[in-house]
């Protein structure tokens, strides 16, 4: 990219006068002129001022500085980025869908109402519930709403003692934030060495003040948690319920039903397991289904279908209230719908394997030079603890960086917590063996290069646009306006 549009803002493009456009004069009186002076604004606004072919090389050039799935392989552990098909694209761009204006009557988005109930009624059947609400707009804003859910399950019993939830030390950080966000208090639970919850540490917490036990299964080590009936039985013995994090639903698609084994509430990451686009805070979805005799405190509106076969938007008062706009991200769940239709029972059910194929090929060819602290067969994803030769002082973060010299989106890392050097690796059941082959052959490449030649891997990104940023700093004293307003 050349300097003149490297790196700039749209704003630093911007001469006095220069226009992208020219309108013929419309003809219509001056309106603006006669609005009272209460209405009318003290400056201009500040607007960028360019001309077309500045707007478009400034736009084109950003885009190519994106890193998506659609540019290369983007192993980001518990994200789930898999390939996004572009029939997903044009269906949820349907004019007949994207021109629908949420306060329509019902009986003229009769085509949309049905989308969503078809999709309540597919993701139901494959989460083994009774019904979901498609309204939270992501992953942890399904984790608030499903906890919200169990608040008032057992307010609407009497049962005001229970303020508390219990997480394991693996969780997602979401986990006990959503806790939190509903007003109940986390108590952690640990995990054993090989990453599942210890059983006989949650027994002795379970009492008549814990509303619920949130878990993640396979847990966020990619590991499958096997034990999870057993522990559904003592959580429903002690009167609590059971969340399930449906994050990494992926590898179980079709094989395996959170509510056959337990579980009473749960949320799905359309944007994860459903393959809609996601990235860099959005767009998401995440639906929430509930067992049978939950169903009533499920936010407003629902979709329920009419004995004579229309759909209608209902609203209750036993409902926990509402969680978003209307319906939630309808495009979103559009491309989610479209999706299962197209792949079907059967292809649906080819995702996991594929995806638990996948992780345990790139986790088998690389074990011998990253160090592998959980070594089982693993679903999804899995972890690595850095580089096996931690010698030469070459970190996890100096991996991840030095994967971007070579055209890799990083994995996740340092999360989970439960080691100091996580690498968490997951790359999808849409990834080619030749695709995973050459990132094998890259990360091995960086672990030798590791001990051979330290100081480039603990100095790169070398060709990247930007190098290292200074994380701690852009969290502590963020800019996010480029004028100071003050002034
Ligand atoms: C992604 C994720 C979440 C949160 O989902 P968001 O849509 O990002 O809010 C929760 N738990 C796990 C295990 C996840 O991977």
């Amino acid at each position: 990219m050349n300097r003149e549009y490297y790196g700039k803002l749209i704003f630093e493009l911007s001469r006095p006068g220069r226009r992208a456009y020219s309108l013929p004069d419309n003809g219509c009186p001056d309106v603006v002129s006669q609005l009272p002076d209460v209405l009318m604004r003290d400056a201009a606004p500040v607007l960028p001022e360019v001309d077309e072919p500045a707007i478009v090389r400034h736009y084109n050039n950003m885009s190519t500085n994106n890193f998506g799935v659609d540019t290369g392989f983007y192993p980001l552990g518990s994200c789930t980025m898999k390939y996004n098909p572009k029939i997903n694209e044009e269906m949820a761009a349907l004019p007949s869908m994207a021109a629908l204006h949420p306060f329509q009557p019902d009986s003229t988005v009769q085509g949309a109402l049905e989308a969503y109930y078809n999709l309540q009624q597919a993701l139901s059947e494959i989460g083994g519930m009774s019904e979901f609400t498609l309204n939270p707009f992501a992953g942890a804003h399904g984790e608030l709403t499903g906890l919200m859910v169990i608040r008032a399950y057992h307010r609407s019993r009497g049962d005001e003692k229970r303020t508390k939830v219990i997480v394991p030390d693996s969780a997602h950080g979401t986990n006990p934030a959503s806790a939190a966000v509903a007003g109940l208090k986390v108590v952690e639970v640990k995990s054993l060495p090989d990453g599942t919850v210890d059983v006989d540490a949650l027994r002795p917490l379970l009492d008549d003040t814990v509303a619920a036990v949130m878990m993640t299964n396979p847990n966020t080590v990619g590991i499958f948690e096997h034990r999870i009936p057993e522990i559904a039985a003592m959580v429903h013995e002690a009167g609590a319920l059971m969340y399930y994090d449906g994050a990494n639903l992926n590898p179980m698609l079709g094989v395996a039903r959170p509510g056959d084994m337990g579980f009473d509430v749960m949320h799905i990451n359309l944007h994860k397991t459903f393959s809609t686009p996601h990235g860099g805070g959005g767009p998401g979805s995440g639906p929430v289904g509930v067992r049978e005799g939950l169903e009533q405190f499920l936010p407003n509106p629902r979709v329920t279908r009419n004995p004579d076969g229309t759909f209608s938007l209902t609203h209750t008062d036993t409902a926990l209230g509402s969680v978003s706009a209307t319906l939630g991200n309808f495009a979103v769940q559009l491309r989610a719908l479209s999706y299962i239709l197209s792949l079907g029972s059967e292809g649906l059910m080819e995702a996991g394997p594929l995806a638990t194929l996948n992780a345990n090929y790139v986790k088998e060819s690389l074990r011998d030079v990253y160090a592998l602290p959980v070594d089982r067969v693993c679903k999804h994803e899995f972890v690595f603890d850095g580089l096996a030769d931690k010698s030469h002082g070459v970190t996890t973060l100096n991996v991840a960086k030095r994967l971007l010299d070579h055209g890799y989106h990083a994995p996740t890392i340092y999360f989970p917590l439960l080691f100091h050097e996580s690498l968490m690796i997951e790359p999808t059941e849409t990834e080619s063996r030749d695709t995973l082959d050459e990132f094998i052959a890259v990360m091995r490449d960086i672990a030798r290069e590791a001990s051979e030649n330290p100081e480039v891997v603990k100095t790169a990104p070398h060709n990247t646009p930007v190098r290292r940023p200074d994380d701690t700093n852009a969290a502590l004293n963020p800019v996010v306006t480029y004028f100071d307003l003050e002034k």
